[in-house]
């Protein structure tokens, strides 16, 4: 900073200086400039090229006090930047003066011999703007470090604001309570690290919504299985007592027997169908694929299923459009199909059902249509559930009314990569709709 004052008055001297050699002046003209410049301390002085001084006075005794160098190089052309001497203003006063020289050329100047011309300025003046200069910078410094110690400390209390709100947030985790809000504006680390937070608690949230939903389905599960045994045992119990004690006719001994065979096939249904959805769930099965013939197996379904329908008064029809493959494995593709059919015939009452197949290009699709009592659409969703039953209260058991069936489908036909879906309307009937995707 003090180099570049040194240097910007050096400039202005030089300049001051070019400016009154370069007007082509005389002695007048030297006058009217030293009086111009002296309002700004400037003294003006012209020496011979020797370093005698010639103006203001034409006093042989006092001379530049230049160096030998110095005079070589001005006597050659060149300016000569500040320069430093004393300078007595009487015998008690002296000045401390920071010059510049100027060469000047005989026929530049019409009223002076060849020489140089020199500008000089206390060094007092200087010096003056130096240590103002300084003086406002430290108290620039100053000022910045207050406001910069305030700004910190602003700043730091309000992260640490941010902290404790997440701190308190964590402790509030920590005791179970995952839905939590953190203030999560701005763009900081500690905004980041809110954000992320803010998630994790958000996880935390769905996670404990999500364990919730599982202890009721679990709880629900154990309730239903239990339900859905409950009704066997309490017949096979009841006619083992009657046995045991002797209280039923001999006539209907065999009858109870056979009940008693009955409910126990229909627990043993039960628990193996539910042992094949975990397993089908778990993808413990190996499907063993193969390029089925929809027409071969639809002959299948017809010829196990057919006497069924008659007995309801109802009619498979098959419905197949070209020669469609389908990329199953056989027994599975016949249990999905037994237990879409058997529910329909179930649900139906002298009606037909269809069983339809036609080639989608990568995809198989396969419709088992029927003309039933049909879905409401509320209950649309739930129908895939296990134990789910549209009337609680039916009492037919004759075709396996478990509520297990379309779990057991929608899990064997995604176990084969396909989807399921049903289109139904309440009194007018069901399709369900599966789609196999080909051989790849
Ligand atoms: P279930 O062993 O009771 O048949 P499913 O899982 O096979 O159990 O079916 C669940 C429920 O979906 C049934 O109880 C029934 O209410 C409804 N459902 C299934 N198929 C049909 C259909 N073809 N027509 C009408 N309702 C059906």
């Amino acid at each position: 900073m003090e180099t570049s004052i040194y240097a910007a008055r050096e400039m202005q001297l030089l300049r001051y200086g070019e400016n009154i050699v370069q007007n082509n002046f005389l002695r007048s003209d030297l006058v009217r400039a030293s009086q111009l410049l002296s309002s700004e301390k400037i003294i003006i002085q012209v020496y011979l090229s020797d370093g005698r001084i010639i103006y203001p006075t034409y006093d042989q005794k006092y001379s530049s006090k230049l160096s030998e160098e110095d005079l070589t190089k001005i006597g050659d052309g060149d300016n000569l930047g500040l320069r430093f001497s004393q300078r007595f203003l009487d015998p008690d006063t002296q000045l401390q003066m920071a010059t510049v020289y100027i060469p000047l050329s005989e026929n530049q100047v019409a009223g002076f011999p060849r020489g140089f011309i020199s500008l000089g300025a206390p060094l007092e003046d200087l010096e003056d703007q130096v240590s103002a200069m300084q003086q406002s910078v430290f108290l620039s410094f100053f000022l910045a470090g207050i406001i910069g110690s305030i700004v910190s400390v602003l700043f730091a209390l309000y992260q640490t604001r941010k902290i404790k709100h997440l701190q308190r947030a964590s402790q509030e985790i920590a005791q179970g309570h995952y839905d939590v809000q953190v203030n999560t504006s701005g763009s900081d680390e500690f905004s980041e690290l809110a954000q992320d937070f803010q998630k994790m608690a958000d996880s935390l949230v769905s996670y404990e919504a999500e364990i919730k939903r599982q202890e009721t389905l679990r709880r629900q599960f154990m309730m239903d299985a239990a339900h859905e045994m409950r009704t066997p045992l309490t017949t096979m119990s009841g006619l083992l007592e009657g046995l045991v004690h002797d209280m039923i006719p001999e006539n209907q001994k065999e009858r109870s027997l056979e009940l008693i065979q009955k409910e126990t096939q229909r627990l043993t249904r039960l628990v193996n169908e539910n042992l094949d959805y975990e397993k089908i769930r778990n993808r413990q099965i190996v499907l063993k694929k193969q390029s089925l013939d929809a027409g071969e197996l639809f002959e299948q379904i017809q010829t196990q299923l057919g006497s069924k329908a008659s007995e309801k008064s109802d009619e498979i029809i098959a419905e197949i459009d070209g020669r469609v493959s389908i990329w199953a494995d056989p027994d599975r593709m016949v249990q999905i199909l037994i237990n879409l059919v058997t529910n329909a015939i179930q649900f139906s009452d002298n009606g037909k059902i269809w069983l339809r197949a036609r080639d989608l290009g990568d995809w198989t699709e396969i419709q088992v249509a029927d003309q039933g009592i049909g879905i409401d659409k509320d209950q649309i969703q739930s129908i895939w559930e296990r134990f789910y039953k549209v009337d609680v209260s039916r009492k037919n058991t004759k075709f396996g009314e478990s509520g297990i069936g379309l779990a057991v489908v929608k899990s064997l036909v995604e176990a084969h990569n396909g989807t399921i879906d049903v289109e139904s309307e309440s009194g007018k009937g069901s399709v369900f709709i599966i789609r196999l995707p080909k051989e790849s």
